[in-house]
């Protein structure tokens, strides 16, 4: 038997929960699907000290303040309370266990949803909101796959502890790469291997944090300022002062990307050799999205949703939430989720009012 409602969610992380509440808003009745047992996303998975890069007052979801001084910086276990609290307050039915398997579009229209308990769901809307870092991206690196010593990636690393007193290479130049480097400084000789300069964005300008002024400035949606924020290099690290110092001391260091690896050596550009204890990767994550493998070409040829704004081009009714740079430099963080829900959740509404029967629309 099939379970049927107006719109299913699939990931009860901060993009499906802002998807939900929206929803919600809208006089919907959403079903949302999440494969753990809890509904706080991969939170709880990122590294003990994580602290946001944005403040309280521009983390929050819809219709619900980030608690606490809204001018500090949010810790990883004060998002994972905050989402547990917004989960508990929200009216719609969130069926947590429930790991989507695929989706079907018979031809009877809208979309059929199947878990890997084999449960059935049918909606004429889904929103897939599973995240736009769950899996872990590993880069072909000359050597890598026969490095004597340890490869770990970003998502393996909980504290420095676990690496005291080794010699670390992290690969990659951005938030993470940055704050594990100089946290694991403090326990590890380590250097950033990155192809670019490290490119570092005020934290705060004028007093205020920089995420409030993209917002202000509409940089943050301009897509002409994308290249400019990216540099087409990879994201900004977001910095108070502190880790531009951390660097200058020379440990860690940062350092042109290595040539290759050879046994348990790093070959470093300029030809010379050492041994390494362990290469982390901090190279990024991509969408986890085979689930929608079934759907003639709504996935790219490198398995990527197709999308305009996080409304899919080829199967009206489905829709993105938390996607990188969907439509804003914050659509893939807690700031940025609750303004693309409404924007998708809206589109999705007119598209299954156009195909309704006359009669039958609301
Ligand atoms: C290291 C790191 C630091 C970050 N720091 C910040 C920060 O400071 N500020 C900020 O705003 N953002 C930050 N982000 C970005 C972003 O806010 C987080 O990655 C956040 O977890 C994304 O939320 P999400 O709901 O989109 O995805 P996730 O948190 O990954 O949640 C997706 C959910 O979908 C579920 N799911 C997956 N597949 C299925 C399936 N087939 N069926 C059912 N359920 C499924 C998962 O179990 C999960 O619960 C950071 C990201 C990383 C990786």
């Amino acid at each position: 038997m099939s379970h049927r409602t107006d719109l299913l969610i699939i990931g009860g992380g901060q993009a499906g929960l802002a998807a939900a509440h929206t929803a919600r808003a809208m006089g919907l009745t959403p079903v949302v699907l999440e494969a753990t047992r809890s509904m706080t996303g991969s939170w709880p998975h990122y590294y003990d000290s994580l602290a946001l890069f944005s403040p309280a007052r521009r983390s929050a979801l819809p219709g619900r303040p980030f608690p606490g001084d809204p001018d500090g910086y949010p810790t990883r276990d004060q998002v994972v309370a905050y989402l547990t609290n917004y989960a508990a307050a929200l009216d719609a039915d969130i069926r947590t266990g429930h790991r989507v398997e695929r989706i079907a579009a018979p031809a009877s229209g809208g979309f059929e949803v199947t878990t890997t308990g084999g449960e059935r769901f049918e909606a004429p809307m889904v929103i897939a909101a599973t995240g736009a870092f769950s899996r872990p991206h590993r880069p072909e690196l000359p050597g890598l796959s026969s490095f004597a010593g340890t490869v770990l990636h970003s998502c393996d690393y909980r504290r420095p502890e676990a690496l005291d007193g080794q010699r670390v290479v992290i690969v990659g130049g951005g938030n993470s790469a940055v704050q594990i480097a100089i946290e694991l400084a403090g326990h590890a000789r380590v250097s950033l291997a990155t192809r670019h300069p490290l490119r570092f964005m005020a934290q705060r300008v004028l007093g205020r944090d920089m995420h409030l002024w993209l917002q202000w400035t509409g940089l943050d949606t301009a897509g002409w300022a994308r290249p400019l924020l990216t540099g087409g290099k990879g994201a900004p690290v977001f910095d108070t002062g502190t880790y531009r110092k951390a660097i200058a001391t020379g440990n860690p260091d940062r350092r042109p990307m290595f040539s290759r690896l050879e046994g348990a050596q790093v070959v470093w550009a300029d030809g010379t050799r050492e041994q390494a204890d362990t290469i982390l990767l901090a190279t990024g994550y991509r969408p986890g999205v085979d689930y929608l493998a079934g759907l003639s070409n709504a996935l790219d040829a490198d398995g990527q949703p197709r999308h305009h704004g996080g409304v899919s081009p080829t199967h009206p009714g489905l829709g993105f939430v938390g996607l990188e740079w969907q439509r804003s430099f914050a659509s893939a963080t807690l700031r940025g989720v609750g303004a693309d829900a409404r924007h998708v959740l809206s589109r999705l509404r007119k598209q299954a009012q156009a195909d309704a029967p006359a009669g039958t629309r609301r």
